[in-house]
């Protein structure tokens, strides 16, 4: 061969060998594995944890990482990480609905469980109520992989109920309960049921027809705990729920189990050969932001936080085949680290003195008004309470204002109360003397809240284990699903 000829020979070998690379590189579309159409061709995780901190996004997250450092060390610019704020996969999510930038858990629940957006009060249905959208944890339990799915609020509620349920309303409670049982799933644990018997009350019992399809479902303490793989399917249900059938605020949790305690007894039932998805939700950090009070919410994210410490538990012995997300849903509150009336400023060891949740101030507020009547109240008589349980001492001649101004109108019984814009950009439909109470709190400390309902910024995605490089970069909330999906070797559709 001259030269010239040889080169050619030898480009035309390299060529053929870069075609062959790359046609092995590219899958066919449509002869790809399950999952590998969505960029991933690693080992499969074998077990899979999915964390969703209802309502929480970076300013939820930062302000437990300020209040924990200055609960541990007096230096003042101290941040103490949280157990997922050091996963080495980091990324942002979207969030916005088909209807709106602003999302509503039901609509962004369905995008991180089945990969499909749909609008605000959807859940794991098109908009129109044709297409049902299969979960994630459907396609585990497919597979044969047993699934878990434990919330702080009801087990009916949306972030937990777009796992296994396709309504076109998130209020559809009684078909979302009977939809549990359908499901086959194998834990469900946590919160109760909103409504198991009907709207009407006028319907079979939905725990009772879960426990004819063969689930044992237990809502005593003992019992929780002793649960163990022999007894099959469960529905472990907090003895002496809160509000709404939800578990205690951690605020204002005594004796009860904690979402630690229900994701720990999880990982116990469901470890077994064929692996297993687990999906735990932090769901009042929500409600504890909707109420604009901070210190509710922190000591929320702290229990989800302490949720997450059992997974990673179980992952340092699994490291190779475990995956753990970490992602809220969107934000709630418009939270933000900064408030206009201490500037440059933030006070986080003001809220540490608060011993209760917004909810139980309420109750308080409840019995006062049942004493004192109409016309009887006194801000004097609530000096020492919040000088006790709130750590609110310092009070401006405009703190003592808005305070008594709320409190007259929390005398009145609500329907009398004054029902405008004023009204309702001050308390939100709230209890107006807690809200004013929370919001004076968390301006002194300087937390800043913009709304009572949530907002459509960005949200960060922690990710540990197998597959967990996937998650660094910014996409939309229906990414996480579709990527976890491949990660877990099952298809999305
Ligand atoms: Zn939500």
């Amino acid at each position: 061969m001259s030269k010239k000829k040889s080169w050619y020979f030898l480009a035309a070998v390299v060529g053929a060998l870069v075609v062959a690379m790359v046609s092995f590189a590219v899958p066919n579309p449509t002869s790809a594995v399950a999952g590998e159409e969505n960029g991933y061709y690693g080992k499969k995780a074998k077990y899979v944890f999915y964390f969703i901190g209802d309502g929480m996004a970076m300013p939820q997250i930062n302000s437990t990482e300020i209040f924990k450092g200055t609960l541990s060390s007096s230096d003042p610019m101290y941040k103490e990480k949280l157990s997922f704020t050091v996963f080495p996969h980091q990324g942002m999510q979207t969030t916005h609905s088909t209807s709106s930038f602003i999302t509503d858990s039901a609509a962004a629940g369905t995008a991180l469980a089945s990969g499909h957006k749909t609008a605000n009060d959807v859940l794991g249905v098109d908009p129109a109520n044709k297409i049902k959208y299969k979960s994630m944890a459907e396609m585990a339990k497919e597979k044969g992989m047993k699934v878990g799915i434990v919330s702080s609020v009801s087990l009916d509620h949306a972030t937990p109920a777009v796992f296994y349920a396709h309504e076109a309303s998130r209020n559809n409670f009684y078909e979302i309960a009977l939809s549990m049982s359908d499901s086959g799933f194998d834990y469900f644990a946590g919160g109760g049921l909103l409504a198991p018997t009907g709207k009407k009350k006028d319907r079979p019992d939905a725990l009772e027809i879960a426990k004819q399809k063969g689930y044992k479902v237990v809502n005593n303490q003992n019992e929780i705990m002793n649960l163990s793989r022999n007894d099959g399917k469960v529905i472990a249900i907090q003895p002496g729920l809160a509000n709404e059938e939800a578990m205690q605020y951690e605020i204002d949790r005594t004796h009860q189990l904690s979402l630690a305690d229900f994701t720990k007894k999880g990982i116990e039932l469901l470890d077994n050969p064929n692996g297993f998805f687990m999906m735990v939700e932090g769901g009042k950090v929500d409600w504890a932001c909707h109420a604009n009070d901070a210190a509710t919410t922190i000591r929320d994210v702290m229990a989800f936080d302490n949720a997450i410490a059992e997974a990673l538990k179980f992952y340092a012995k699994h490291p190779n085949e475990t995956l753990i997300v970490v992602t809220g849903d969107h934000e709630t509150g418009g939270m933000s680290v900064g408030f206009s009336g201490t500037k440059y400023e933030t006070f986080y060891n003001k809220i540490n003195k608060q011993t209760m949740s917004f909810e139980e101030l309420d109750k308080k507020i409840k019995a006062y008004r049942g004493i004192v009547g109409e016309n009887g109240a006194n801000l004097q008589d609530w000096l020492p309470i919040l000088a006790k349980d709130f750590g609110l001492t310092e009070l401006t001649a405009y703190d003592q204002q808005r305070l008594a101004d709320a409190l007259a109108q929390s005398m009145l019984d609500a329907k009398k109360r004054t029902k405008d814009e004023k009204s309702y950009l001050l308390y939100g439909g709230y209890e107006p003397f807690s809200m004013t109470v929370t919001h004076i709190l968390n301006q002194k400390a300087g937390i800043g809240w913009t709304t009572y309902a949530h907002t459509g910024v960005a949200i960060p995605v922690f990710a540990q284990g197998t597959g967990g490089e996937m998650f660094q970069g910014y996409y939309d909330n229906t990414d996480i699903a579709k990527k976890m999906m491949s990660i877990m070797g099952v298809k999305f559709q």
